[in-house]
């Protein structure tokens, strides 16, 4: 039986995907093959991987003058490669919200100059800070955010205003939740396995402007490293992640089949609605974060007594609702209510809640 699983990343699937990569497991269409034993050179592969490109493009609305790619090294890898191809003048801006947030900024402070916009450390990152436009550095290479906080369930309702300078986004929790628009951002980077497949793979979408030959002007970034060797080889200049891209094209093709973005944020904030209004109700369970900053895909909730929260994790896990747990830098509670979980999981979680807040 499948258990209701509110995992942060990897995460919960569309059991239709699942059920349909099973039916195609050893065959894939009429190859003999399993997507998994093809050559990533072979025709076959070369539609799927080219069909995810144009689905990603066709459902996120991303306009011609941006490239999508395929990197691996996980959204951790961005954290470097952003600053190696993205820092021409050596400056960016950060606003940290988050420990992915903080580690983009870390990350980059080894290439140049790292400046903190805003934090918003001083409350455990239960809100998003005010950016004070006055203090953003007119000539940075780019202005990096991480839009939705995994770990701390907050989320950007309004974006910085950064002027010319590119907007970057760490959008790996909250890609393909709710309609955006693209050309806001300079690059947006997203690792798959939290709204977009099994982990493997993570997506960055590059404006054509800030991709640039470094063979010149920075010879030591590992070719591996470059935006321009998956741009100029279609994502396929070494053995991309296949059966990951695979299985992304198939959630993106369910997206579409649902209605799209649009359709899904309608989902998502139902869901999101439910579970906040059950934790705001609640006398024993309460959500520490800055109502207005609350994040669509991650909700976190605590008792204010370790104990009674171990216990609930405990019973909610026998009862069919797994990974419940906080990150373990946290503790508490979380919910992550991606795409791929229905309204019925969130509503039986809603109901399991009330339920141990009586008899508790
Ligand atoms: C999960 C996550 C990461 C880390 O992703 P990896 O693929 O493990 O490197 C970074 N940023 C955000 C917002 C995340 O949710």
């Amino acid at each position: 039986m499948r258990v209701y699983n509110f995992s942060a990343g990897p995460a919960v699937l569309p059991e239709e995907v699942l059920k349909k990569a099973a039916s195609e497991l050893c065959e894939h269409g009429g190859s003999g093959q399993s997507v998994m034993e093809m050559s990533h050179r072979s025709k076959e592969y070369e539609v799927i991987h080219n069909e995810c490109i144009a689905l990603l493009r066709e459902v996120l609305a991303v306009p011609d003058n941006y490239k999508v790619l395929f990197i691996q090294g996980g959204a951790h890898m961005q954290f470097d490669m952003i600053p190696l191809n993205l820092m021409q003048k050596g400056k960016a801006d950060f606003a940290v919200t988050g420990q992915w947030a903080g580690k983009a900024y870390s990350e980059a402070a080894n290439y140049g100059t790292a400046n903190l916009i805003a934090s918003s450390k001083d409350k455990t990152f239960s809100y998003i800070p005010e950016l004070d436009k006055s203090k953003f550095s007119p000539d940075a290479d780019y202005f990096h955010i991480c839009e939705n906080n995994t770990i701390f369930g907050t989320k950007f309702r309004k974006l910085p205003e950064t002027g010319d300078v590119p907007l970057v986004s760490d959008m790996s929790s909250c890609i393909l939740s709710e309609p955006v628009d693209v050309s806001k951002y300079g690059l947006i980077y997203a690792c798959a396995q939290k709204n977009m497949g099994p982990s493997g793979v993570t997506v960055v979408i590059i404006r054509e402007d800030l991709i640039r030959d470094l063979a010149d002007v920075k010879p030591h970034v590992p070719v591996m490293l470059r935006y321009k060797t998956y741009v100029d080889n279609n994502s396929l200049y070494n053995t991309p992640p296949t059966y990951t891209i695979y299985m992304c094209k198939l959630v993106l093709e369910w997206i579409k089949e649902k209605g799209g973005l649009a359709a899904m944020k309608a989902h998502n904030e139902k869901k999101a609605a439910v579970l906040y209004d059950v934790i705001d109700s609640s006398q024993m369970f309460s959500n520490p974060v800055v109502k207005t900053d609350r994040s669509m895909m991650n909700v976190t909730f605590v008792t204010g007594n370790e104990e009674l929260d171990k216990k609930f994790i405990k019973e909610a896990k026998e009862a069919g609702f797994v990974n419940l747990g906080g990150h373990r830098s946290v503790g508490g509670m979380r919910a992550s209510i991606y795409n791929a979980m229905p309204l019925e999981g969130v509503q039986a979680l809603a109901q399991f809640i009330k339920k141990f807040e009586s008899e508790n």
